[in-house]
């Protein structure tokens, strides 16, 4: 769990692969986060927890609302 590379590409909320496209070594645009508004809270949850680290989609990305089909 020392591992930094390791650290950097887990989501600091949920500890799932928080799919970073910097940690990965690949550019800020194609990293799922480019140009999403993040959730307030949840970034605030995971700067509280460390500046790091990215969060996952599924942290930092709205709650879809589910729509009747
Ligand atoms: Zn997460």
């Amino acid at each position: 769990m020392n591992d930094k590379s390791q650290t950097e590409t887990t989501c600091p909320l949920c500890g799932a692969d928080n799919q970073c496209a910097v940690a990965a070594g690949r550019p800020a645009e194609s990293c799922w986060c480019y140009g999403v508004q993040m959730e307030g809270e949840a970034l605030e949850k995971a700067k509280a927890i460390t500046d790091a680290q990215c969060v996952c989609p599924a942290c930092g990305l709205p709650v879809p609302t589910e729509e009747a089909p």
